[in-house]
């Protein structure tokens, strides 16, 4: 071969072979086997996606909370008429039925349409033939087996669109506080799960011949298993009716919530299901804020509850013994209950009395450390007494985010030296600026999830699982790894124990609880009650405990806004609770209880 032609042959090679290549390259082609290769034309790129069903939520005996669903919807036409009559009879509805059902829909919702069962769009669909004008609608809704646990169950922010709209039309200032996504929002993710998708590209036998782009992996949406105790909520929330107030209720040992009720309540499906915006009007305007999720987001003074924080901290300083004495002073402060002076600690918590607690909180604000030579610069060490104790506390968890499995939870509130400080100037304050604290009254704020999870650390004797709803997710059988740590406190547990014989002794003949013994059964428990200061109204009532007393399984926080004083009315509604979860039952002598605590006058009682 001449030299030329052969120059040209190889031109014409090099030529096809860039052009092989950007078109392989153009057409993303992917070259199956060595040597082979196929014209583009014989492959179909396919694109096969996966989407995963919502995960389903199951309460902690596995019986079914929300599940997802197909729900159908008929789409009427607009302006066209319509023979009612024969639609009547084909969907097998009564004469003037349909009349009745879109008369009220045509003058607000466009276009106009219609709920219908399963049946029913099936039927219309067999007969689409004949009915060109109607179209039916199907879509996937969140349903819900039960009719408890609103703010716990919560919703998805992509089905509740209709109720955020109207809630920024009706609640705009407010509505902030009363947006509460609950466990659909806050495992949103696990939830969902993730789309995956195949590209196949076939030949037109069918048949694979690699991917024309990345294959993406498909997650299954998982399903949430819950700690709550479906039958303790529903007789919790019974109990509670129509009061403002929460009771929260959990496992020490695990921090497994185990009943949440933010009363008053609603319907859980009331937020996304349709065609029911009128109720979500009217909790979006009820003055009583059913929508706010109160155990989670409101923080409130904690009243006497708090004594137990002082005296746990108060002794793990030094500042007092299990043995100090203080008479029940009034010029100090003014408590409430007559009784005789306390002797120790025990009688102090079984009386409640609010100067010896003044005393207790004194001593650690004015204690003088040994080490100090005389004379003493007294604002120093009021500065760093008191911050040694809000130290302690937020061990507790106090003053910070608890890290419950809900969106938006509120950390509450802790006063430092500095705070006063920027209020009063430094050393503008002393312990008679700062003593309501004592009482858990003044600055200070805990959350109701705050004050359950005190009371599980009191009867774990110093440490606290975070509190949560999700005892395992998907098939896992294992919560998130943060709710499987132990957070110790700074307190020992010995000064813990010290409480309990006091906190039992208030369950006793003459202990502010008394009301709450459940001794007739033989359960021991060990509680605290508290009476809030309202300067709007009546006080409110608390009450927190654990029971039983030496093994805890179950601890309840209840409070009730203006219902007096705490030892009346929560105490015997947390009794209850722990009666009901720890015997399934309630003895006769209390059945006229729940009567009277969900429709008595609780503040009269009180006087
Ligand atoms: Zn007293």
């Amino acid at each position: 071969m001449l030299p030329a032609n052969r120059k040209k042959l190889a031109a014409i090679v090099v030529l096809l072979l860039t052009g092989l290549a950007l078109g392989l390259w153009w057409w993303r082609v992917p070259v199956p086997g060595v040597g082979i290769v196929l014209p583009r034309d014989t492959y179909t790129p396919r694109r096969q996606v996966f989407r995963p069903h919502r995960g389903q939520i199951f309460d902690r005996k596995d019986s079914l909370l929300a599940s997802t669903g197909p729900r159908y919807l008929l789409l009427l036409p607009q302006r066209k008429w319509l023979d009612s009559a024969r639609l009547n009879r084909l969907l097998g509805w009564p004469d003037s039925a349909f009349e009745y059902r879109a008369r009220d829909l045509r003058r607000r919702e466009l276009p106009a349409q219609l709920a219908l069962t399963a049946a029913e769009a099936d039927t219309l669909r067999r007969h689409r033939r004949t009915w060109p004008g109607l179209t039916v609608r199907e879509y996937s809704a969140r349903n819900y087996t039960v009719h408890i646990a609103a703010p716990v169950l919560g919703y998805a922010y992509n089905n509740a669109q209709p109720f955020l709209y109207q809630a920024q039309r009706l609640a705009r200032g407010r509505f902030y506080r009363l947006r509460n996504g609950g466990l659909e929002t806050y495992y949103n993710a696990l939830l969902t799960g993730h789309r995956g998708a195949y590209h196949p590209l076939v030949d037109v036998l069918n048949q694979r011949h690699g991917t024309w782009a990345a294959d993406t992996v498909y997650q299954p949406g998982q399903d949430l298993h819950l700690s709550l105790d479906t039958e303790l909520q529903a007789y919790a929330e019974r109990i509670m009716g129509e009061r403002k107030g929460y009771i929260v209720a959990l496992e020490p040992a695990t921090g497994e919530i185990l009943c949440y009720v933010s009363a008053p309540t609603y319907d859980p499906a009331v937020l996304t299901a349709s065609g029911r915006g009128r109720e979500r009007g009217a909790l979006l305007l009820n003055p009583d804020m059913p929508l706010l999720n109160r155990p989670a987001l409101q923080a409130n003074p904690p009243g006497s509850v708090f004594k137990l924080v002082n005296a746990a901290v108060a002794l793990q300083l030094g500042a007092i013994t299990p043995l100090a004495a203080f008479r029940c002073d009034q010029s100090l402060i003014n408590c409430v209950h007559e009784h005789p002076s306390a002797r120790n600690l025990t009688q102090a918590l079984k009386y409640s009395c609010n100067p010896y607690f003044y005393r207790v909180l004194q001593a650690v604000v004015e204690q003088i450390p040994d080490s100090l030579a005389q004379p003493v610069d007294t604002c120093a060490v009021r500065h760093q007494n008191l911050a040694a104790w809000a130290r302690q506390l937020k061990s507790f968890g106090l003053d910070t985010l608890l890290g419950v499995d809900l969106p938006r939870e509120q950390p509450g509130f802790v006063p430092l030296p500095a705070y006063y400080d920027h209020r009063y100037g430094r050393c503008g304050w002393t312990y008679r600026t700062i003593y309501s604290l004592s009482i858990g009254q003044g600055e200070i704020n805990l959350t109701g999830l705050q004050t359950a999870n005190v009371l599980a650390i009191v009867a774990n004797r110093g440490w606290y699982v975070t509190p949560h709803f999700v005892r395992a997710v998907g098939s896992s059988g294992v919560p998130l790894p943060r709710f499987q740590v132990k957070h110790h406190t700074l307190v020992d547990s010995a000064n813990f124990a010290a409480l309990i014989p006091g906190m039992v002794a208030a369950l006793g003949h003459g202990g502010t609880a008394e009301l709450a013994s459940l001794a007739d059964v033989g359960i021991s428990v060990a509680g605290k009650t508290g009476t809030v200061q309202n300067d709007e109204g009546d006080d409110h009532a608390t009450f927190a405990g654990f029971a039983p007393a030496n093994q805890p399984r179950i601890v309840v926080a209840v409070y009730i806004e203006n219902a007096g004083f705490g030892g009346l009315s929560a105490a015997p509604c947390a009794a209850l609770l722990m009666e009901k979860y720890l015997r399934g039952k309630i003895a006769p002598k209390r059945k006229r209880w729940e009567n009277w605590l969900r429709c008595g006058n609780l503040a009269e009682q009180g006087h």
